[in-house]
């Protein structure tokens, strides 16, 4: 009976992880490890025939070992999941702004009182309390538990695809002085002869080293993409704000309010929970809890 009970248990505490897709996930490790293959069995190899310092190229390893660690603690937590032995204690955290959260409001599918700032997720079939979003490449809400964690793991991410694309890009230019094509000349179709320029270079490159080259575009590419996703995400810790907040108050932003119906009273946005820069960033990090509300006030 011990067994079967804590089989149950087991497959309790799993459902949620079952139930979602884990496509993402695998994509996901598909795109780093075919990335660190090339970094690895090219890269590495003539970068070190090249003598370029060691620790320069295994920067890129030690920053997917924090990367990894971050993935692995970000999908791996509970994101702040709210139940009904929680919910009583969760509704004091925050205050509701009467805007976004209304007060007294219980989720039809979870019964448990909504506590200001969180959500309702389709996915995990769960309420989160400072519901962000649902990310699918760590298959896990991301809430008030996780949010710090994951703010980590996007700037590890960057990180580690601006090492790898700089450390490439060096090599590759380091080839080219190597080579000294750049004060060559080369003969066209036509027979005459032309002084060399970058897309021939580029183009030299992509012929000699097609992975390499291919590689470095989509990490170039990655780089640019995660540092604007990073550089949102951090706006949004240090002004204190949720994915999920800032989505729903472009509905309230704009200047005027012009309320829908004539004597509805305009709904004026106001994000109420930011307490200055520091502080909200500590708060992603360490999420308040009722004690500490009530200990300050
Ligand atoms: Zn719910
Ligand atoms: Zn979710």
């Amino acid at each position: 009976p011990h067994r079967n009970y804590h089989r149950c248990w087991v497959l309790n505490r799993l459902s949620p992880f079952l139930s979602r897709s884990c496509l993402f996930v695998v994509l996901h490790i598909a795109l780093q490890a075919a990335v660190f293959g090339e970094y690895t069995w090219e890269v590495f190899v003539y970068c070190w025939e090249l003598q370029f310092h060691l620790l320069l190229l295994l920067l890129p390893y030690l920053l997917l070992a924090g990367n990894m660690g971050c993935f692995l603690l970000c999908s791996r937590a509970n994101p702040g999941v709210v139940t009904k032995s929680n919910a009583a204690s969760l509704v004091q955290v925050y205050a509701y702004d009467g805007v976004l959260f209304q007060r007294g409001l219980v989720c039809p599918t979870c019964s448990v009182e909504k506590p200001a700032r969180s959500k309702h997720c389709s996915v995990c079939r769960t309420c989160v309390h400072r519901f962000d979003h649902h990310c699918v490449w760590v298959n896990n809400c991301i809430g008030a538990s996780n949010a710090g964690v994951f703010l980590l793991y996007l700037l590890s991410l960057t990180a580690t695809a601006a090492a790898i694309a700089a450390v490439t890009a060096a090599f590759l230019i380091q080839v080219l002085l190597l080579s000294n094509i750049m004060h060559g000349t080369y003969l066209d179709a036509q027979g005459q002869e032309h002084a060399v320029e970058i897309p021939f270079l580029v183009q030299h490159l992509f012929l000699t080293f097609p992975r390499i080259v291919f590689m470095l575009g989509f990490v170039i590419l990655l780089t640019l993409v995660l540092g604007g996703y990073c550089s949102f995400s951090l706006y949004l810790a240090l002004t204190n704000q949720t994915t999920n907040e800032w989505c729903k108050s472009r509905r309230f932003g704009g200047s005027p309010h012009l309320p829908s119906q004539p004597h509805d009273r305009p709904l004026v946005y106001k994000n109420i929970y930011s307490k200055g820069i520091w502080r909200n960033l500590k708060e992603i990090f360490k999420p308040p809890t009722v004690l500490e509300r009530k200990k300050k006030t």
